[in-house]
């Protein structure tokens, strides 16, 4: 394995996620959008060597550690898990609202309502820039429900962590998996996230885009940002349409389908192309889409499958339900979940040929401890393994990252 030693290393290498961990633990470091839209940390010189030794350990872009080794059923795809089902908001306005059927925002609700938390550390858009969204602490059922809703574009989840920590104060965090590997790797250094997170739920993840795509639909449409008061990615429905609204009272709607037509017109950060753990290892619950197949072919209701992978997560799902916040559905196996998330099983085969791409182009290498890839790896068929380790090795080592 290579490991770096300078956080800049990682940058360069295309391995940043833009997680925000940098800003929170270094002061006089910000995130800023690069010319390609990404968030990355500036500056990336200057730190001590006492900060790179810390920023490197932590860094979900080379580390990634699952939370909890419990002794539910082991999937090589799926992981660790203790029950797998379907589940929706019970409140049919979360339901809606919600990215799917809104079960992360009704989790959420029901911790604050119930005392178990004081506030739930997630992201919501930014009222004066919509394309940007920001990390927030809410602290009531209509706070939370704010900030319901998959946000696509670039956010730095991570920027407020130490300001939530500083509270001393018992929280659950909703964040993308590689968030909360950032989180669980600070743990090893700060010993209160393991006392005041009581919580950590994620959504099965396909990656974070790019500005770039947001800005590509607006200049579609002959829109300036500048007159945006809402972009919405998704939920009021499931999926539900991206929905933009101008200062001049214009709107324009896009399906799903139609905009998410191809992988290649998501313009994923180049990390998630090498994610290991998109499916949220890191988390008690994971909550993910259910369509058969991949892709919607309409809207519904309002379903998520969830994943459950820890006995405090299997009790949070119980007590939510039990108190009228959440709504549990039939039970999802593992080869219904693979159909769900075909990209998912694919991008997880891909992954050990991948990262000797990055071996063989001198770059960082990714830990993620019990991941199974090995084990994944020997699914792909002989004749694409080569492929996946050239193509990695052209697309990080000559490209690398522009900020
Ligand atoms: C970038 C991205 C890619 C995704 N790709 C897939 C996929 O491939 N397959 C799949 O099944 N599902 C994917 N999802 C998840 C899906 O869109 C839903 O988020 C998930 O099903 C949970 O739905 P929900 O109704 O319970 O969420 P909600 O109740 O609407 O809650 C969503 C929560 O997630 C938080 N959140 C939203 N966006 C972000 C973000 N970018 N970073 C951190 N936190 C955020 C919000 O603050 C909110 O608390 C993706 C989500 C995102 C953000
Ligand atoms: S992924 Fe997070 S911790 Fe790593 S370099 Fe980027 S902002 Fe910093
Ligand atoms: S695909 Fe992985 S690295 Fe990319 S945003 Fe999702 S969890 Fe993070």
């Amino acid at each position: 394995m290579n490991t770096p030693t300078k956080i800049n290393t990682i940058v360069d290498a295309g391995l940043c996620i833009g997680c925000g961990l940098c800003e929170a633990l270094a002061s006089r470091v910000s995130m800023q959008t690069t010319a390609s839209g990404s968030l990355r940390p500036s500056p990336m010189d200057g730190f001590t060597e006492a900060e790179e030794s810390l920023l490197c350990s932590v860094c979900p872009g080379i580390h990634i550690t699952p939370a909890i080794a419990n002794s539910g059923d082991t999937d090589p795809v799926w992981g660790q898990h203790l029950q797998m089902h379907y589940a929706w908001a019970t409140d049919s306005q979360t339901r809606y609202i919600g990215a799917t059927g809104g079960v992360l925002t009704a989790l959420g609700q029901y911790l604050i309502k119930s005392g178990q938390v004081k506030f739930v550390y997630h992201v919501k858009a930014d009222d004066q820039q919509p394309l940007h969204s920001h990390a927030c602490m809410s602290e009531s059922s209509a706070q939370v429900l704010d900030g319901a809703g998959s946000r696509y574009a670039p956010v730095a989840p991570l920027t407020g962590l130490q300001t939530a920590l500083d509270r001393n104060q018992p929280f659950a965090v909703i964040a993308k998996p590689c968030d909360l590997s950032a989180i669980e790797n600070l743990a090893a250094k700060d010993a209160r996230i393991k006392q005041l997170i009581r919580f950590r739920l994620t959504m099965v993840c396909g990656g974070q885009s790019t500005a770039k795509k947001a800005r590509d639909v607006l200049n579609k449409a002959g829109i300036k940002e500048s007159t945006v008061t809402l972009y919405r990615h998704r939920g009021h429905g499931n999926p539900g349409p991206t929905r933009i609204e101008t200062d001049d009272e214009r709107s324009l709607e896009i399906s799903y389908q139609d905009l998410w037509q191809d992988e290649a017109g998501w313009q994923l950060e180049s990390r998630c192309k090498l994610c290991p753990d998109a499916l949220g290892e890191c988390a008690d619950v994971a909550a993910a889409d259910v369509w058969p197949g991949g892709s919607p072919t309409g809207e519904d209701a309002g379903f998520n499958g969830v994943v459950v992978r820890t006995e405090a997560g299997r009790e949070l799902i119980n007590k939510a339900t039990n108190a009228g916040y959440l709504t549990q559905g039939e039970p999802i196996t593992t080869d219904q979940f693979n159909d769900f998330q075909p990209h998912q099983v694919k991008k997880k085969q891909t992954l050990k040929w991948r990262y000797l791409g990055l071996e063989r182009a001198g770059l960082p290498t990714i830990n993620a401890p019990l991941s199974r890839l090995d084990t994944l790896a020997e699914q792909l068929p002989v004749e694409q393994r080569s492929a996946e380790t050239t193509g990695t090795m052209k697309r990080f080592g000559s490209a690398g990252d522009d900020s």
